[in-house]
């Protein structure tokens, strides 16, 4: 795939997404395009091929910073906008948190995640089954300054996996907007209309169009 050549791109009317999730750019530019409407959401993945950042921060919002600031270091664009989210299992005193992706070891093993969880939660009753995603996007611009939003969405963990549209912990995520479904049986539409990632994009959305 050829790279958009950074130097094309008006510097005032580019927004990077620090991700190399189509989805996800797409998401961002539905919602913070109502308010920003001259900007061009433009994928870091789109424009050369960096490397992953390091996101060893404590919190969501540290963790999506540093891919907003990694994009902008990456691309030496003004702004760049990033999101990091994951499951908060009360049961399990927030976890697996920041550690989402990587809980059962490898990054993004979405399988070994829900069976870690359903062995966590194999005692736990139903009434302590309480969750919810947690989403944080933050706006880096290269002066320094940020922009956030921050977003959840509730629900419960099921039994067994349920579905299969999603990803990550979805088939075993029972939302309180979707009695009796999981996040996976959810068609995207509908799931970015309840999400923690819409959550916190329409925050932020807010913010800019304040
Ligand atoms: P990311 O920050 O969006 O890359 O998400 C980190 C991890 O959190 C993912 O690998 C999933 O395990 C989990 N996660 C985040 N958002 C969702 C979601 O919408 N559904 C299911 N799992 C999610």
């Amino acid at each position: 795939m050829a790279f958009i050549d950074i130097s094309t791109l008006d510097p005032a009317k580019t927004i990077v997404v620090s991700t190399g999730n189509a989805h996800k750019v797409v998401e961002i530019e539905e919602i913070l395009g109502k308010v920003l409407p001259e900007v061009r959401f433009v994928a870091l993945g789109e424009l050369g091929d960096f490397p992953d950042a390091v996101e060893d921060g404590e919190t969501f919002f540290d963790n999506a910073l540093i891919k907003a600031r990694y994009a902008l270091a990456c691309t030496g664009l003004a702004m760049a906008v990033a999101d990091d989210s994951g499951l908060c299992v009360d049961a399990l005193g927030g976890a697996p948190g920041v550690w989402s992706a990587r809980w059962a070891g490898e990054h993004g093993a979405d399988d070994a995640n829900n069976e870690k969880l359903m062995r966590e939660m194999a005692d736990v009753p139903e009434p302590e089954r309480t969750a919810r995603f947690h989403s944080s996007v933050v706006l880096a611009y290269a002066d320094g300054s940020v922009l956030s939003g921050e977003g959840d969405c509730e629900g419960r963990i099921g039994y067994t996996p349920v579905g299969t549209n999603g990803f990550g912990y979805d088939p075993l995520f029972l939302p309180d907007d979707t009695p009796g479904r999981t996040m996976a049986q959810l068609e995207l539409a509908e799931k970015n209309t309840i999400s923690h990632r819409f959550h916190a994009l329409v925050d932020l959305a807010s913010k800019l169009g304040a």
